[in-house]
């Protein structure tokens, strides 16, 4: 009898931001492979006697081969076990869930994916900063700092939508994305909330303009997993928990 794998969006870390789902699908699993960005704290809805395989796939760390990654839950499910990917955020969020079931797919494996929270809305919500806005931002659109060459977003038409920006893996392309963004016309002074480590209790958010960014972002030694939240929402920024770093008021 052949199993099942869910992919399944572990959140942006809080574990209370986890749905009922993740949490049934997760005690029900034999198998978990673990990513991690994944909050250790998760783990505690996995039953007991399942095994927990951590597959790493950070950037510039030590990271397990997505093609490993795909032929294991194979293997797992067609030894008739339950198999959970665990993933951060949302696995249809730059989390390669397209290519996974995809994978599953090809090998007549059955596939179900339960929606996690992507760390850019919880970054945002926890600041108090709606990602749209009635007659400021009429749309948000997530979009990777990570694309080089053929898959590099097209900055100057992003500048013009006067939508809400939340780039992801962006802290080390963030000169090149802020130059970009201004050359395409984008006002220097529009307000950016950065984000690292968001719903975590390490979080730490840094609000700044889109000029001083990459300034900002180095002087306060910001560092991945973060986000960055573009655009004029950012400006109503209210402050719920966490620490403040480097309060600069848009001008
Ligand atoms: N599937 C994930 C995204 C994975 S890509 C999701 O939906 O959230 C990894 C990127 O996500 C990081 O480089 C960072 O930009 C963002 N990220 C993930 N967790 C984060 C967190 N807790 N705080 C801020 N950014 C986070």
């Amino acid at each position: 009898m052949s199993g099942k794998v869910w992919l399944v969006g572990a959140g942006p870390g809080d574990p209370e931001l986890l749905t009922l789902k993740a949490v049934r699908v997760l005690g029900n699993a034999d198998v978990v492979l673990v990513d991690d960005l994944v909050n250790r704290a998760i783990l505690v809805h996995i039953r007991d006697g399942a095994r927990v395989i951590k597959v790493g796939k950070r950037g510039g760390c030590q990271s397990t081969p997505q093609a490993f990654i795909e032929r294991l839950m194979v293997a797992e499910a067609k030894a008739g076990n339950a198999v959970v990917r665990l993933k951060g955020g949302d696995p249809f969020i730059f989390g390669r869930g397209g290519e996974e079931i995809e994978a599953l797919g090809r090998a007549g494996v059955e596939c179900e994916v339960v929606n996690g929270i992507t760390a850019g809305l919880a970054a945002a919500t926890g600041a108090g900063v709606p990602l749209t806005y009635r007659g400021i931002a009429q749309g948000v659109i997530f979009v990777t700092a990570h694309g080089t060459g053929e898959n590099e977003p097209d900055w100057a038409a992003l500048a013009k939508t006067r939508m809400t920006l939340v780039v992801y893996m962006g802290v080390t392309r963030c000169a090149f994305v802020q130059q970009a963004l201004v050359a395409a016309g984008l006002a220097a002074s529009t307000p950016v909330l950065v984000v690292e480590n968001a719903s975590l209790a390490r979080e730490r958010r840094l609000r700044t303009r889109l000029c001083d960014l990459s300034e900002d972002i180095a002087a306060h030694e910001i560092a991945s997993p973060a986000v960055m939240v573009i655009g004029e929402v950012a400006r109503a920024q209210r402050e719920s928990a966490g620490a403040l770093y480097g309060m600069r008021t848009p001008a």
